[in-house]
């Protein structure tokens, strides 16, 4: 019978990937408590409405990349796209944004209908950062400088760059939206085919096309940037002040609009040039709108999202991994016989307890000296414990370098540990 095999796009990682996953997962909890956010957890399906409402109708997300389906009673539900719009509908809920101020995260799988190719998958993994209650460019800033920050600890500083800009307010955006169109039409049969569908859609797409002969006729577009509103002008200009003096590099790109309606003012995006279309590691902006149109109150807002598969694939290209990351066992406990399989795991146990970060590894399933030895060297150990009948007659282990020359030595079981203290030392 043929085997059944895993969804296109939807990726097992396996143990051999985990290490570096936990590694990316656990610098990004560190980082983001340290600068006091809370963790939110949401379910993975919705109602398909909180998309349409919040991501836009005539996004490509909503159009053509949502798993969509109708439950058992009929109701229609989606496998979350993204995480914002679940974020924003759980905080509503639970009254977490009524006269206050949050910092909230998030991680886990989000799915798209998109074509699998390096770096884009249909399931996929982000963390996502969403602030609310805060209306001035120093929150934003603050999202700036914590990623920056983090891709130091990831090791991945210098390799990501940073691009921002205002897409102003939702009416400045209308009136830019209608001379955009404007000028386009005059050209609308050398605009290759998605931004001719788009003009009628979602023209502000249309600025990130990379179609050679689109973008020759977008030179002479009118600016999204001389449309701004003041205000958004005024946050801007207060933001780039703010990422001046904490030093954190940028340039500003008239052309990055973002695929989801629901940003304003500010957006970002850190782009790394290791891995080719798909670059984008993290991306996210300004939506002071979403909360109302979802059905809060006004609520100021801004946040992003990481995709962590291409952090990942980042990573591995660069050969960034540190060596820790992927650490083998420590210590191999064997058994020689079955007299010695029971106080073999009770000295392993107390092993554990005494050396709290090794790793030790006990063996099962019995089998010869040699076998457990070829094991031994296998798990990738420094040290086996070797606990014969013999030593568990003498109260006894052996303890033998399997990475050096170094003797084997006999020892207590109270001995064991320090010396094994000792010797992981190095
Ligand atoms: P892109 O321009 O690459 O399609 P996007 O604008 O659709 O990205 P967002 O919706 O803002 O991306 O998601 C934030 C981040 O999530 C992206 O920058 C990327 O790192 C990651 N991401 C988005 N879609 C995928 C995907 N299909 N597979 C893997 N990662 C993804
Ligand atoms: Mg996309």
């Amino acid at each position: 019978m043929a085997k059944i095999q895993a969804i296109r796009g939807m990726n097992d990682i396996l143990p051999e990937q985990t290490p570096v996953w936990q590694f990316v997962e656990d610098t990004v909890r560190k980082v983001l408590s340290q600068y006091g956010y809370q963790e939110i957890r949401m379910p993975i399906v919705e109602q398909t409405e909180l998309f349409k409402r919040s991501i836009g109708e005539v996004t490509d997300i909503v159009e053509k990349e949502m798993y969509t389906f109708d439950d058992r009673n009929g109701d229609s539900l989606t496998l979350r796209p993204e995480g914002t719009a679940g974020c924003v509908r759980a905080a509503e809920e639970h009254g977490l944004l009524f006269n206050q101020t949050r910092r909230l995260w998030y991680t886990g799988p989000m799915f798209r209908h998109e074509r699998p190719q390096k770096g884009r998958y249909r399931q996929f993994h982000q963390i996502g950062v969403e602030c609310f209650g805060m209306a001035g460019p120093d929150i934003d800033a603050e999202l700036l400088v914590l990623t920056a920050r983090l891709w130091k600890e990831l090791g991945l500083a210098g390799h990501t760059r940073l691009e921002i800009n205002s897409i102003g307010t939702s009416e400045a955006r209308k009136v830019y939206r209608q001379a955009l169109v404007e000028y386009l039409n005059q050209y609308k049969s050398d605009l290759d085919a998605d931004s001719q569908r788009r003009l009628q859609s979602n023209p502000l797409r249309i600025l990130d096309s990379k179609d050679p002969s689109t973008r020759e006729i977008l030179a002479g577009a009118p600016k999204l940037d001389s449309y701004l509103d003041e205000e958004s002008r005024a946050h801007f200009d207060r933001l780039r002040k703010l990422l001046d003096a904490a030093g954190i590099a940028y340039t500003v790109n008239p052309a990055l609009v973002r695929g989801l309606d629901y940003y304003g003012k500010t957006v970002f995006e850190w782009i790394t040039d290791s891995l080719g279309a798909q670059g984008t590691v993290c991306a996210g902006g300004r939506y002071d709108g979403l909360v109302e149109q979802l059905g809060g109150k006004p609520t100021r807002a801004v946040g992003f999202a990481m995709g962590l598969e291409r952090l990942i694939l980042l990573l591995e290209t660069l050969d960034l991994v540190p060596a820790h990351v992927n650490s083998d066992a420590d210590v191999y406990v064997t058994a020689m016989g079955e007299g010695a399989m029971a106080p073999a795991l009770a000295l392993a146990e107390e092993l554990r307890v005494a050396l709290p970060e090794a790793v030790v590894v006990s063996h099962c399933g019995g089998g010869s000296f040699k076998s457990q030895m070829k094991k031994a060297d296998k798990s990738g150990a420094r040290y086996a414990v070797i606990l014969g009948e013999n030593e568990v007659a003498n109260g006894t282990a052996g303890l033998k370098p399997l990475r050096s020359d170094e003797p084997q030595r006999e020892l207590t079981w109270k001995e064991l540990a320090p010396a094994l203290a000792e010797a992981l030392k190095n």
